[in-house]
């Protein structure tokens, strides 16, 4: 015999309750109660510093291993003079300590030059160790994760440059940003002048694969500029190359050049010192002269970035 079972709406109601606090409720508590772990998913940089470094130190040809703050020490002193203002040895900390742990996590190994940054070990002033200290394991995030690239250079002559005009990545927080306050910057305004035969001589060494044809003053001309005022293209002869390979082949300070040509002789006019592509130096230390601290130096140069912890 066959019973038909009588369904309890009671048993369905149960049901029903279960099943969303399961599907429902509980995933919702869970983000409410528990934020820090969605969080910590979605930045994959996890603090890790590490405790120690191993640097070449070219002049004696041998690597050194040394703890990693006490690195960023000898890199603060040697990259920044440290007559500059407390709250721009901080920026340089944190900048410097960035960009030597997007190198670390690269695999790249560090060394002791401008190909890295420059470190020395000797002569580090109180000053800078506070600085140091001060900010003791920060480092610039982008969108939770690092600010490898934190760039820097000297002084810029008024704004900053898009990475991608003068390197080839493009970064979101290395964009063209105001530079005004940049007080006694050395390199303000450089000017040299030289024949136009010295200056193709010059030329044809820096690109020896380059083929100019006949170089005069009626085909030397500046074609773009960048949205920080740098020389994008520059016309020689029948070639056109690029502001930084002008500013490399004459040992420029600056690829922001301005030129002047007469029959016989051109005149080369730089303002600012450095690639021009992050923070800096000089505007750093007019901003801290200004009251602006560390966070507000590295927000105004790295766009979009915040301080770790
Ligand atoms: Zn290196």
């Amino acid at each position: 015999m066959f019973h038909r079972r009588k369904i309890d709406p009671r048993h369905i109601a149960v049901y029903v309750i279960c099943m969303l606090v399961l599907i429902v409720l509980l995933p919702y508590a869970s983000i409410k109660l528990f934020p820090r772990i969605l969080e910590k998913e979605a930045t994959p940089y996890g603090g890790k510093i590490p405790e120690t470094v191993e640097i070449y130190i070219t002049k004696q040809d041998k690597s050194v291993t040394i703890p990693f703050e006490e690195y960023i020490q000898g890199v603060v002193a040697s990259e920044m003079p440290d007559s500059f203002e407390e709250e721009a040895l901080k920026a340089q900390a944190v900048a410097s300590r960035t960009y030597a742990l997007g190198r670390i996590n690269a695999g790249t190994d560090l060394c002791d030059t401008v190909h890295c940054q420059v470190y020395r070990s000797d002569n580090i002033s109180k000053k800078v160790k506070d600085a140091v200290n001060d900010t003791k394991g920060q480092v610039l995030l982008y969108d939770g994760n690092l600010a490898a690239h934190a760039l820097f250079f000297s002084s810029s002559a008024g704004k900053t440059e898009n990475s991608q005009d003068v390197f080839s990545g493009t970064f979101p927080y290395l964009v063209s940003v105001s530079s005004s306050y940049e007080p006694g910057a050395t390199h303000k305004k450089e000017t040299q002048t030289m024949t136009i035969s010295q200056f193709a001589e010059k030329i044809r060494t820096a690109f020896p694969k380059l083929n100019f044809g006949e170089i005069n003053s009626s085909n030397i001309e500046i074609k773009s500029r960048s949205e920080g005022g740098r020389v994008s293209e520059i016309q020689i002869g029948s070639q056109t190359i690029s502001g930084t390979d002008l500013r490399s082949a004459l040992d420029l300070y600056s690829a922001r050049i301005k030129i002047s040509v007469n029959r016989k002789e051109i005149t080369l006019t730089t303002s600012g010192s450095g690639h021009g592509v992050g923070m800096s130096q000089y505007g750093a230390n007019g901003m801290a002269k200004k009251g602006k601290s560390y966070r507000e130096i590295l927000s105004h140069y790295y766009q979009g970035t915040e301080v770790s912890r």
